[in-house]
């Protein structure tokens, strides 16, 4: 086994070295640098992204999935009524979510390498007035497909309807504020583009839906507006904090900001995503997606139609020479993923296209 390889995958990622430094001390929950820390870190949560007036930032302990539970297990009411966008599997999780919770709701699927269909949104909702809360994916990291967030926002809020955003793997490095894209709640979690540690989700939510959903959660622990009225009253979490992984997480925003926020980390992971992109087709590799539709997050590629390319080979050859890809995630094409975020930089992404001509010499 090589030392950790570096990791091209969607989180957990390979993480600054302040970051996991960040995680050395043990903090008492009542510490009075932890409650400073969880306070610093949930205003500037909020500041990404939307106007601190009007909306909260809630953590939420666990991977981003159970912040995605938690929005909408708080947010929609009980007999709402909520439309799912799907075009991959975290919109396929929303609307499982929804299933399991007992949330009335009716699903939009559209293919997996197309954007959310527009027209078909405007329908559905002019058909069924009785829709309150529409759920959409940002960047579906199943394919690595950014939709089209703004336009999907302009129609939900023109008609009067409430909006739930996935941007677990957008959030930090792609553009997105309430102000231009108007939505109830955005869900994301610490170990994505935010490069902090896995452990800890969030809900940057309208304070005004956030307090007025008081009572409505199914769940006790999953409840963000209890967990904001805590957080509120005296700084505390109802349960046992994530004390290591917030450290981890403020550490992981102080190097965000250093690097230029949302602009700054954009623009490295899009330098990272175009040379990945160019120095793949120059190999051969084909992507599973037109350019225009491409997030800077994560690239599928089609396996190699040559009957003797195998993943799991080319997945270990790769890993051999300190990288790690992920499998791919769809159900009629064979694909794998790279990402390209964390700690990755254009000059890593070159190391690995060298490895992928190694391993491509060793598979033939
Ligand atoms: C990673 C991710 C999630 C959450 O996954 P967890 O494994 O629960 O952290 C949800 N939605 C999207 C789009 C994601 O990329």
């Amino acid at each position: 086994m090589p030392d950790a390889p570096l990791l091209l995958t969607p989180g957990p990622l390979s993480t600054p070295t302040a970051v996991r430094e960040a995680m050395g001390v043990d903090y008492g929950s009542r510490d009075g640098r932890f409650v400073a820390l969880v306070g610093r870190v949930r205003r500037q949560l909020v500041e990404l992204v939307a106007d601190p007036a009007d909306y909260a930032c809630v953590l939420m302990q666990g991977s981003g999935t159970f912040s995605v539970e938690a929005a909408i297990g708080t947010l929609v009411p009980r007999d709402g009524h909520v439309l799912v966008l799907i075009n991959g599997a975290y919109g396929r999780r929303m609307e499982e979510i929804c299933r399991v919770l007992g949330r009335r709701h009716r699903s939009l699927v559209c293919a997996e390498h197309r954007p959310v269909c527009l027209h078909s949104l405007e329908r559905v909702l002019t058909r069924h007035r009785d829709i309150t809360h529409v759920l959409a994916v940002h960047c579906e990291t199943t394919t690595g497909l950014l939709n089209p967030i703004e336009a999907i926002a302009e129609i939900v809020a023109r008609q009067g309807r409430q909006l739930i955003i996935d941007a677990m793997s957008a959030f930090g490095a792609l553009p997105l504020n309430a102000a231009t894209t108007p939505f109830e709640a955005v869900v994301a979690s610490s170990n994505k583009c935010l490069e902090g540690a896995p452990g800890v989700g969030f809900v940057v939510g309208r304070r005004d839906a956030l307090e007025a959903a008081r009572g409505n959660a199914h769940s006790l622990s999953l409840d963000l507006s209890d967990q904001l009225a805590r957080f509120d009253r005296d700084g505390q979490w109802r349960f046992t904090p994530p004390t290591h992984v917030m450290a981890a997480l403020d550490a992981a925003l102080t190097v965000h900001r250093d690097e230029g926020g949302v602009e700054g980390r954009g623009a490295r992971y899009r330098a990272n995503c175009a040379r990945l992109v160019e120095g793949m087709r120059a190999r051969g590799f084909r992507t599973l997606l037109p350019d225009p539709l491409q997030a800077p997050i994560i690239v599928t590629f089609h396996q190699p139609e040559d009957p003797s390319f195998s993943f799991d080979v080319f997945y270990d050859a790769l890993y051999a020479r300190g990288f790690a890809i992920y499998p791919g995630k769809l159900t009629e094409v064979e694909t794998f993923r790279v990402g390209c975020i964390g700690q990755v930089y254009e000059a890593d992404v070159a190391r690995f296209l060298e490895a992928v001509d190694a391993a491509m010499a060793a598979l033939s």
